[in-house]
């Protein structure tokens, strides 16, 4: 028999059944979970089904307070930012909602050569960014799946003044056993990939050609990614396909299974929303629309229910809602970003773009914003070089002892990007947020934290805890 697993089943019945009889508990049930999320111990899927049915405003409030108390309590003030490097748009798969698809003609193809990866890293460096998210579409120039591996080489091999990429994660269609033991071998951070629904039925609506119709081949991913030594890994979901409801209660027996059978879940869920995207219908009229506030609920739920697992905000979104859902859970965020092949060097052209933008403000500018909102942007990359990563990194999470890091190396971190690339107006507000925290900090961590700090002012770069 294969070692391989074929599905991991989804009880789609028992999703309904948890959905049915969740709705309309009293105020007072709802409270007693949300006080049982403060103890950060997640919550089980009555609780979430019943949080998802909750309309009160007061009861809405509280949720939402519920999620800022545990955001800050384990991620504290800071921010991750990290840049999609889209390398090629071809795709061999029918997604009826991306413009990537293979029958639309109306986006022109384009994988990057080597030397325009270079010359994207470049640019990406000379704005500041340290973390990379490689995407790509189903279908590889001529070396095939190796062409994703040259690229994350690429990247790696770029350095520029004291700017360099330290961590690049990858969002590419599920691979084999064999593949993802070469993307492991190339030094990946995380390997993303994104069920899109839980739902089987529009599973198969949606997807109408290539290997992307097979619902298990993807399901399964995650299973061969971690057989293959790849443990941290992320999840997500399009939400405005099906019912959000559904598809988190789903998520939370994706999740179970990973933990069940690895020891560990996923490091980080991302929230996209569909987007308009050129040539197609779906994505502009979404099947289940999820309204701004059902996504501030979904971004809430997420954060109670796996508290320790990163939660992925990209420029999907506008400014707004960004700023919103920072509070309620956000850890990582994208800036800057483009999604056309290319786009970083050249313009953002709609033509050769996978979706259309909420947020087109540049990096600085996201900074000098999320700052001012009370946030310490982080490029930190030193877990996963320190080899802190799956299950030892839940281990740290756990008892809070991350956090203590993650707050100096955001802090070292942002000094080096206040250093070599920021504005002058950012550069301002940042030392004066800097000086600000370390008022706040203990004397012990102040000190360390201080000589980090000026050991990043007197020219030493990437210094980590
Ligand atoms: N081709 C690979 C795949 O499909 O998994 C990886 C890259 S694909 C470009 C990354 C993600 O983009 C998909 O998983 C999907 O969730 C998202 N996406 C596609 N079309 C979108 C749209 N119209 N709006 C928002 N996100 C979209
Ligand atoms: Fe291709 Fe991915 Fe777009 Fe589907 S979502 S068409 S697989 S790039």
């Amino acid at each position: 028999m294969s070692s391989q697993i074929e599905t991991i089943p989804i009880n789609e019945e028992l999703i309904f059944d948890t959905l049915k009889n969740s709705v309309k508990k009293d105020a007072l049930y709802v409270r007693e979970i949300l006080a049982k999320a403060l103890e950060l111990k997640g919550l089980n899927e009555t609780e979430v089904a019943t949080l998802a049915s909750i309309s009160d405003p007061d009861l809405l409030k509280e949720l939402f307070d519920t999620a800022r108390k545990v955001k800050e309590e384990i991620y504290g003030k800071r921010l991750v930012l990290f840049a999609p490097l889209y390398v090629s748009n071809l795709c061999k798969n029918e997604c009826l909602y991306c413009a990537f698809r293979r029958s639309n003609t109306l986006v022109r193809r384009k994988a990057l050569t080597q030397e325009e990866v270079r010359r994207e890293v470049e640019t990406l460096v000379d704005q500041g960014h340290k973390r990379i998210l490689l995407v790509a579409g189903e279908s590889y120039p001529v070396e095939g799946f190796d062409y994703v591996i040259h690229c994350i080489e690429t990247i790696y091999s770029v350095k520029r003044g004291r700017g360099e990429i330290r961590r690049v994660n990858v969002n590419v269609a599920p691979l084999s056993l064999e593949e993802f033991k070469k993307l492991k071998s190339a030094k990946i951070g995380t390997y993303q990939l994104f069920q899109e629904t839980y739902h089987r039925g529009t599973y198969q609506r949606v997807h109408l050609g290539g290997q992307k119709k097979d619902f298990d081949w993807r399901i399964t991913a995650m299973d061969r990614a971690m057989k293959a030594g790849i443990d941290d890994v992320g999840v997500g979901i399009l939400f405005g396909l099906y019912d959000w409801r559904f598809e988190i209660l789903a998520l939370m027996q994706h999740i179970k299974h990973l933990e069940d059978t690895f020891g560990v879940g996923p490091h980080t869920i991302s929230v996209p929303r569909l987007e308009p995207a050129v040539g197609s219908d779906l994505a502009s009229q979404p099947p289940y629309p999820v309204s701004d506030l059902d996504f501030r609920k979904i971004v809430a739920i997420l954060r109670l229910t796996v508290p320790y697992t990163g939660i992925i905000m990209s420029t999907r979104e506008t400014p707004n809602i960004r700023r919103e859902t920072f509070a309620l859970g956000v850890s990582q965020i994208s800036a800057g970003s483009r999604t056309n092949p290319g786009g970083y060097t050249g313009n953002e052209a709609e033509d050769m773009s996978q979706f259309s933008l909420g947020d087109h403000r540049s990096l600085d500018e996201v900074i000098k914003d999320i700052t001012q909102l009370g946030y310490i942007p982080s490029f930190c990359t030193a877990c996963y070089r320190l080899g802190r990563t799956g299950a030892d990194f839940m281990d740290l999470a756990k008892p809070g002892l991350i956090k203590n890091h993650c707050e100096v190396n955001a802090l070292s971190t942002f000094a080096e990007y206040l250093e070599d690339y920021a504005s002058e107006d950012t550069k301002q507000v940042g030392w004066t947020k800097i000086k600000e925290i370390l008022n706040t900090m203990p004397e012990t961590r102040k000190t360390r934290t201080e000589d980090m700090l000026a050991r990043v002012k007197s020219g030493e770069r990437d210094v980590y805890v």
